[in-house]
């Protein structure tokens, strides 16, 4: 373990940057909130919170964000991205609206708002084998669900009939749902033991 304070970042364009912050801070990250480029070269690791993905688009590309956090991911920058943020990270992506863009990194389809008006928000209890025995509590707010994934991809969450809710990939981990407001800190300890180990 090279670094035991890992220099983090949370992308705080739009979403729910705090949540994120306060979870990584709790877990002894050292956590900057990133807007900038120059910000983003200071970081170890990254994560893109939830919030509305056509938005966090729209502004990294005004803020000349878009570019560097490509590069950073193709370079092996370990992200960590929640339901907005995971259909940041896809590379393919269903229902964007008009001209909406990703940054890409992770071999998958995501489709944005997967569970319709009906049932915007629930909540489940998912076993994630790779976090241990015990279930995540998952919640779900106007979620997008992966509709496929490449042979690369590591399938880490499935509801019961199989959807996928939760991936990684290399350095990329992806979340459905929303662990940093239930209290739930596994996922941001293993985003942050992929830090460590780069
Ligand atoms: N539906 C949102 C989007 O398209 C994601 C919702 C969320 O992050 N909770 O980005």
């Amino acid at each position: 373990m090279s670094n035991p304070r890992p220099h983090v970042g949370v992308l705080a364009l739009q979403g729910d940057v705090r949540e994120h912050a306060r979870v990584l801070t709790e877990l002894g990250a050292d956590v900057a909130l990133v807007r900038r480029p120059s910000e983003l070269e200071q970081v170890d690791g990254l994560v893109i919170p939830g919030g509305e993905s056509s938005v966090i688009d729209k502004l990294s590309r005004a803020f000349g964000m878009r570019g560097p956090v490509r590069d950073a991911v193709a370079a092996g920058l370990p992200v960590y991205g929640t339901c907005a943020g995971m259909i940041l990270l896809a590379d393919r992506i269903t229902d964007g609206i008009e001209g909406q863009q990703t940054f890409g990194g992770l071999d998958v389809t995501v489709r944005r708002n997967a569970f319709g008006s009906q049932a915007d928000s629930f909540e489940v209890d998912l076993d994630v084998p790779v976090l241990g025995d015990e279930p995540v509590h998952a919640v779900f707010i106007r979620a997008p669900l992966v509709e496929s994934a490449g042979d690369g991809v590591e399938r880490l969450a499935q509801l019961d009939d199989g959807r996928i809710v939760a991936v990684r990939q290399g350095a990329l981990l992806a979340t459905a749902f929303h662990p940093e407001v239930t209290g739930e800190h596994r996922f941001h300890r293993l985003f942050l033991d992929t830090v460590r180990s780069r």
